[in-house]
């Protein structure tokens, strides 16, 4: 599958949406994203899934782990295709952990697998806790990324399936709402995807 026929993934789920957007940051764009529904379909999660593993060498994880909850579907089916176990760390009175009962034996090596990047912030704080656990992450990889142009984001190598440009727009510099069109919020785990 190519990098389009994984947006048109997107756009038949109902994904990938043009109109004009209030982001979690505040700024408008004409673009809104939900990876959640694309990977309602198994076969989708399964086709995407494929994808992003053929950028990791097998023989160099031992273990996958995403940050929950947008990394939980796409991480668990990467780690089925790589016949490897899967944790994740989830978020408590906002505080990034590992719970479950979860452990991660000393050098560990794992795949950081994520459904959207943009700051990069949770799968940062990911990391975090799987060093802190003994855990040695190596590489990341993501569905989409919302900002291919940034740098620095993360110390380890980082991987994309569709690399999506999204300009965004300060509120009083909008051309959408210089149009008069008026903006839409749209519900996600934090706020627009
Ligand atoms: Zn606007």
């Amino acid at each position: 599958m190519n990098e389009q026929e994984m947006l048109s993934m997107y756009e038949d789920a109902g994904a990938l949406l043009n109109g004009h957007f209030v982001l979690s940051s505040g700024r408008h764009s004409s673009r809104y994203l939900q990876s959640a529904l694309v990977l309602m379909s198994p076969a989708n999660a399964v086709a995407l899934a494929g994808e992003l593993i053929k950028k990791v060498n097998a023989a160099e994880i031992d273990m996958v782990v995403s940050p929950a909850i947008g990394g939980l579907v796409i991480g668990q089916e990467a780690a089925r295709q790589l016949n490897k176990p899967f944790i994740f760390t989830e978020r408590k009175e906002g505080e990034m952990q590992l719970r479950r009962g979860f452990t991660i034996p000393e050098g560990t090596r794992l795949l950081v697998v994520e459904d959207v990047i943009t700051t990069g912030g949770s799968v940062c704080e990911c990391m975090a806790v799987v060093r802190e656990h003994g855990g040695k992450p190596v590489k990341v990889l993501a569905v989409v990324d919302r900002a291919p142009n940034a740098e620095g984001r993360f110390d380890v190598p980082h991987e994309t399936a569709i690399a999506l440009n999204v300009e965004t727009y300060a509120v009083d510099d909008c051309p959408l709402c210089r149009e008069g069109i008026i903006p839409v919020v749209k519900p996600g785990s934090r706020g627009v995807a």
